[in-house]
């Protein structure tokens, strides 16, 4: 504690030599050392504005409370301090942003989504943000990183929570700069709580460094020409409802209703402009889509939410999956007697990376059992991927060229089918990921089936090609994912989404709902016209 109140002495700059001064470094956690920053760069100027002082906080991960998987600590591989930095390239140490601020990293955390957040996960996580918070205030400002789609075991609005204890730590008046992913959640809670709001204009999410810099920049710019919080934030609730699947920006409608955003967001009086599309496979009344627009000028704030609102709302019959779907044997057939390869099909029930359990073994047991794999020069088929920590020990013992057996998948999710019995030849054995840790891939008749110590996305090419498989010369690959990421999209002869089963079921009509608001659209059907009134966000009290 000595220790403590020693270092957060106040430095009196009389006592320093100039000289002394031109030697800091733009960066420091340590208070008084920041305090020599300001300094620093305005030398020569009698009258130095001092940089102002941000932080940077944030959680992300989209979790499924119809899944029965749980996340812990680990799974949001946390940043601290300097680290962070490394997960922002326009905050490098040469960036034009970085010398505009002295920037305070505290902790930030990404998981691959999943099951909902066991509450001991989420108060560790959001306990050591604050106690960092606490240490070096006070803030001018400060970047809120998160994807707004966590469930915690036991709260209601993970978001709208953190960031109503972050104020309670920081005060009132220091601006805060959300920066979300489109499928987040924006409650009437969080938009009370945050200043300055943005989220992605993309899906799949090609911008999302992009859009974090603009909340970086939106936040410099406020604090810099002195206006700081922004006179009104409209908030409109959409009773809509849908997966992303459904709402990709790659195609009509939404490639439409998402393209009116950024000249929305680029009006004279205008600070930004959002749509939230929302997450579908969690069971809370904060679900569903949101246009946010915050700026100084009423009027067209009020009348630009509206409008995207409304061009939101307008298109609502036209949202239909960004592929072809079909039953799984619908697909398999479709690409067994397909001319077009590699064939690419969904495995899109259980998509990790939207909050499945990854370990769901139906579709990788309803293809063993056919025929058509079952010898060696067969119609080749990558599946990507199930989870199996006790094979992969198996496989590891019997070594590249060796024959393994045993089982995977089922230990999370075994609602749908048990675990899957493998039996084959090891192929390859790769260590290192990040995610999966192990991946080992197995051939069993023609099929190439990668089997991983942890669950694991397969989104880019050399996701493969590192485990020595070529998807691009594959007759058919199958992949846990919903719509297919950039550069399978780029590879894929055909594609159909197979509406398989798992925690995040594309049929949302076979989700349990209990707790979203209703009328909810598709969910009921000859629902009324909405009131898409926009509704001002009043500010905090000082
Ligand atoms: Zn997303």
């Amino acid at each position: 504690m000595l220790v403590c109140f020693v270092i957060a002495r106040p430095i009196h700059l009389k006592n320093i030599s100039l000289d002394k001064i031109k030697n800091r470094v733009t960066y420091s956690l340590n208070p008084k050392e920041n305090h020599f920053d300001f300094y620093a760069k305005k030398e020569g100027n009698l009258q130095p504005k001092p940089l102002p002082r941000i932080a940077i906080a944030g959680l992300g991960i989209e979790s499924s409370t119809f899944s029965p998987a749980l996340t812990n600590e680990e799974a949001f591989h946390a940043k601290y301090g300097a680290a962070i930095f490394s997960s922002y390239p326009f905050l490098s140490v040469d960036s034009p942003l970085r010398s505009k601020a002295v920037w305070i990293p505290t902790l930030v955390g990404k998981s691959l989504p999943g099951g909902a957040v066991t509450r001991e996960a989420y108060e560790s996580l959001v306990n050591k943000t604050l106690d960092s918070l606490k240490k070096y205030m006070p803030y001018d400002g400060l970047y809120f990183d998160i994807h707004g789609a966590m469930s915690v075991v036991g709260i209601e609005d993970a978001e709208g929570d953190f960031i109503t204890r972050i104020r309670k730590v920081i005060g009132n008046e220091t601006l805060i700069s959300t920066s979300m992913d489109l499928h987040g959640n924006v409650s009437w809670r969080l938009a009370e709580n945050t200043d300055l709001i943005t989220c992605y204009r993309m899906a799949p999410h090609e911008d999302a460094m992009e859009t974090k810099q603009r909340a970086v920049k939106n936040l410099l710019d406020r604090i810099d020409n002195g206006k700081g919080k922004p006179a009104y934030k409209a908030w409109i609730s959409i009773p809509i409802l849908l997966p992303g699947e459904k709402t990709s920006t790659r195609i009509e409608p939404a490639k439409t209703v998402y393209q009116a955003v950024a000249p929305a967001a680029s009006q004279q009086g205008i600070i930004d402009a959002a749509i939230w599309v929302g997450y579908a496979w969690a069971d809370e009344p904060r679900n569903h889509a949101v246009v946010m627009v915050t700026g100084d000028d009423k009027q067209k704030v009020v009348s630009t939410a509206q409008q995207l609102a409304e061009r939101f709302w307008n298109a609502r019959s036209g949202y239909s999956f960004v592929a072809p779907t079909g039953t799984l044997s619908e697909c398999l057939h479709k690409a067994l007697t397909s001319t077009k390869h590699p064939f690419f099909i969904s495995d899109s029930g259980d998509n990790p990376t939207a909050g499945g359990a990854g370990d769901v073994t139906w579709t990788l047991k309803e293809i063993l059992a056919r025929t058509e794999f079952k010898s060696d020069n067969g119609p080749s088929l990558i599946y990507a991927s199930i989870p199996g920590p006790d094979l992969i020990k198996n496989a590891i013992a019997a070594k590249v060229g060796g024959q393994v057996k045993g089982y995977a998948g089922a230990v999370v999710d075994a609602r749908y089918a048990p675990p899957v019995l493998i039996s084959g030849t090891v192929e390859s054995i790769e260590y290192g990921d990040i995610n999966a840790e192990v991946e080992v891939v197995i051939r069993v008749g023609s099929v190439h089936i990668i089997v991983t110590q942890k669950r694991k996305p397969y989104h880019k090419e050399v996701d493969f090609t590192r485990l020595g498989l070529n998807p691009r010369k594959s007759d058919i690959v199958v992949v846990k994912i919903g719509y297919l990421e950039p550069e399978l999209y780029a590879m894929r002869a055909d594609w159909l989404l197979a509406l398989t089963p798992g925690g995040v079921d594309q049929n949302l009509e076979r989700l349990p709902y209990k707790r979203i608001q209703r009328p909810m659209f598709p969910l009921d059907k000859n629902m009324k016209e909405p009131d898409l009134t926009a509704r001002l966000v009043p500010s905090l009290k000082k």
